[in-house]
């Protein structure tokens, strides 16, 4: 086997986990803020329903004043139809004291539904202001855990990164070079040979070429694709159940 082989297959797990861990990484800032966001939002509702709550309480007093107003003058012009001289104006007091009732009727209709929609924000207010020390203090855990979450990813992958470089000081720069196009361009670098094919691009080996890899220690890339390639020694080549090496 090629001195260089077993460090590369190496470094391609190591930069595996790091390519884990920095997809983790970057994603915990954006996880953070939704939550946020939700709490935000609760916060918000629970904000804006207190203060609707707030004018719909002024709005039905204000309201019960026109109420009384309304009915003073109503009981007012009452009495002054005993004074008016003429059926024309007795009339006219009637009507005006008909439409000062329906105004109270109208009144009151509002103050109903006003009414029903206060026992909502009530209802709401109240069941948001028993939860709100919990969903602050749930968020602020929940961002806890990632925040911890992240310094240890971040810690992790900065082991691995010293651990990388140590790998690819150890590897010749002509390896280095063709583990770096490799993985540029394909993902994955270094590949097992099964079936007598690489099993980054499926594309069947040359018989001499497979037969080169099985027994030269040289580093072989693959013809068509680029990856370095290793021979794996499979049971179904040995004709022995169970002793397949482990990739
Ligand atoms: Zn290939």
């Amino acid at each position: 086997m090629h001195p260089d082989l077993q460090t590369v297959r190496e470094l391609q797990d190591v930069d595996q986990s790091i390519g884990v861990l920095t997809a983790r990484i970057d994603a915990i800032p954006a996880q953070i803020k939704q939550i946020q966001d939700q709490l935000n939002q609760f916060l918000h509702a629970y904000e804006e329903r207190k203060k609707r709550l707030a004018e719909n309480q002024k709005e039905r007093r204000d309201m019960d004043a026109e109420v009384q107003m309304v009915r003073a003058k109503i009981s007012k012009h009452k009495d002054q139809l005993y004074e008016v001289k003429t059926n024309e104006a007795y009339k006219a007091m009637v009507h005006e004291i008909e439409g000062e009732e329906a105004k109270i009727r109208s009144i009151e209709d509002r103050i109903l539904d006003e009414m029903a929609e206060a026992e909502q924000l009530e209802s709401y207010v109240h069941d948001a202001a028993a939860r709100l020390d919990s969903e602050r203090s749930r968020v602020a855990a929940e961002i806890k855990d990632l925040e911890a979450e992240r310094a240890k990813d971040l810690a992790e992958r900065g082991s691995l990164e010293e651990r990388r470089q140590t790998l690819v000081a150890a590897l010749s720069s002509s390896t280095v070079r063709l583990y770096e196009r490799a993985r540029k361009s394909r993902g994955t670098a270094v590949v097992p040979v099964i079936d007598a094919s690489c099993s980054g691009c499926h594309v069947r080996l040359r018989p001499q070429f497979y037969n080169e890899i099985r027994t030269s220690d040289a580093l072989h890339t693959c013809e068509s694709c680029g990856r370095i390639l290793f021979y794996l020694e499979l049971a179904t080549d040995k004709g022995v159940e169970g002793t397949r090496v482990a990739m």
